[in-house]
């Protein structure tokens, strides 16, 4: 690719963003589909966010927010979607030729994608626990809503935090679990990891799985460059289970979307995952 004084500029802005893997991700996209943009990183301190975000969007460019700015970054947009309105987190944003600056929370689509991949089939009628809740939490419980799940139990070491999902998101469908003890002996169709654990060595994994009477399958939403530790715990068990990297991609293609108004090249981006996680 040919980088010239009209190419766009994409970015993500977060703290931190070394090891960050959509550069990889969406320059390989870029490429394919020969569009003329160029994606990087770059470390943003939060006084420093709105700045970028308004000035790139105007000199027509875009791009992504991450840890720890995706909420700070709903305040600064002049047209917010609707989850972004729900989620209260912006992780995707793009100028019009008004100069509005637009966000999205394409986590949510990702994760919907990822679901919808993993459970080969509709979520229709699931009976789900989200482990988690903090902002991937909130994307995956809209994202299990909308697919058609029937009970989403959410689970979190600070409770009041998942008090407050379920009442921003859930609606009568989400309930709280209060104390970890009384998931003793319950069944779930799909168990969701949202919170940290697994992306540091040495984290505890965030649930005994075998407390529980039956698992149909585990998604686990952090991913590295091997299997996570949750997701081995869950097929020692005999339960199949899947990483966060098909989320990884799924919201990387609905970003290229919203900047490029065109279909992503998902196939791509996963191949461009998975070459670096070998290297
Ligand atoms: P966050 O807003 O900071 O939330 C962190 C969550 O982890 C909270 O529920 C928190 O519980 C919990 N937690 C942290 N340390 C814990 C501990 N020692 N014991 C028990 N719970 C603990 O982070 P986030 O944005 O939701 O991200 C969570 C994970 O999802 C990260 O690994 C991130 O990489 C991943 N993610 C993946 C994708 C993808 O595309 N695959 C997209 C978004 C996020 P408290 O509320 O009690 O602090």
């Amino acid at each position: 690719m040919t980088i010239t004084a009209s190419t766009r500029v994409l970015t993500l802005l977060g703290d931190s963003v070394a090891h960050s893997l959509s550069p990889v991700i969406q320059n390989a996209a870029f490429d394919a589909a020969e569009v003329d943009g160029v994606y990087v990183a770059v470390r943003c301190a939060a006084e420093d966010l709105g700045g970028f975000m308004k000035g790139l969007a105007r000199a027509g460019g875009g791009g992504n927010i991450t840890l720890p700015h995706k909420e700070r970054a709903t305040t600064v947009l002049d047209r917010a979607s609707e989850s972004v309105r729900r989620t209260g987190a912006c992780n995707t944003f793009w100028g019009d030729d008004e100069g509005r600056l637009h966000g999205d929370n394409t986590d949510v689509a990702g994760f919907r994608a990822a679901l919808r991949a993993f459970l080969e089939g509709p979520a229709r009628g699931l009976r789900v626990l989200l482990l988690g809740a903090g902002g991937a939490a909130r994307a995956a419980l809209m994202g299990l809503l909308e697919e058609g799940a029937d009970e989403v139990f959410i689970f979190n070491r600070t409770v009041e935090r998942a008090r407050a999902v379920a009442r921003q998101i859930g609606g009568s469908q989400a309930r709280v679990v209060d104390v970890a003890g009384k998931l003793k002996g319950q069944s779930f169709d799909l168990v969701v990891n949202s919170t940290r654990l697994g992306m540091a060595a040495g984290d505890p994994l965030p649930m005994d799985l075998e407390v529980l009477q039956r698992v149909g399958g585990v998604m686990d939403l952090v991913y590295g460059v091997d299997a996570t530790p949750f997701m081995r715990a869950a097929e020692r068990f005999g339960v199949r289970a899947t990483d966060g990297a098909e989320m990884l991609v799924q919201q990387g293609a609905a970003s290229f979307e919203r900047w490029w108004g065109r279909p992503a090249p998902v196939e791509v981006m996963r191949q461009a995952l998975r070459e670096r996680r070998r290297a």
